[in-house]
């Protein structure tokens, strides 16, 4: 996504070797346009998947998810981040490392919403070391449902998330692959 790409490199800013900001877009201010093309590209790419949910995780996946379950006509949750809960019998919980906090939250789902036979499509704005991804997709499938794919609108490729993902079994596709943060600049894979 020659759009996203552009963004990225006039818009990002790179906090450290590790993480990139990029609040005038997705994170803080989202650039609608940009995220309805977004969400057409994820459709695109999972079209012939028989999605029938998109699950993504507050609250930055919530614009890219919400566009995408839109042009798939489809219905998006989003899992919610929470401080230790106590054990509830109505929704699934994981545990998962923030990689930005860097602490652990539970994430939870409604039990209501995502049932056997279901084809999920995981979204995230980022990927890194892919613990999001992966607790999004456990909790699909302790819920007995199918992770049809995971979208990821930025991918750090020089972080293991995609290949860890792609190694478990998942279907991945990213729309900008990033290579390297060094020194600043931003390199596309
Ligand atoms: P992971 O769970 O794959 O380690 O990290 C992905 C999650 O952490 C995403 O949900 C995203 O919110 C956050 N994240 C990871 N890396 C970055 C980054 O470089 N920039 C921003 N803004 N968020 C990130």
């Amino acid at each position: 996504m020659q759009l996203l790409q552009n963004k990225v490199r006039e818009e990002g800013i790179v906090l450290s070797g590790q993480v990139l900001k990029v609040d005038s877009f997705l994170n803080h201010q989202m650039d609608p346009i940009l995220m309805k093309e977004v969400g057409q590209e994820f459709a695109r790419l999972f079209q012939e998947e028989n999605i029938n949910k998109v699950l993504t995780i507050e609250s930055s996946g919530i614009a890219p998810g919400i566009m995408t379950a839109l042009e798939l006509e489809v219905p998006m949750i989003f899992a919610r981040k929470q401080k230790s809960l106590t054990l509830r019998e109505d929704i699934y919980v994981e545990k998962v490392y923030s990689f930005t906090k860097q602490e652990s939250n539970d994430i939870t789902v409604s039990k209501k919403f995502i049932h056997p036979g279901d084809r999920v499509l995981i979204i995230d704005d980022f990927l890194a070391n892919g613990e999001a991804a992966f607790g999004l997709a456990r909790i699909v499938e302790q819920a007995g449902a199918q992770v049809a794919g995971i979208g990821i609108v930025i991918e750090k490729a020089f972080q293991p998330g995609g290949k860890l993902l792609t190694e478990a079994g998942y279907r991945v596709e990213s729309l900008v692959r990033i290579a390297a943060l060094d020194n600043g600049v931003v390199t596309f894979a």
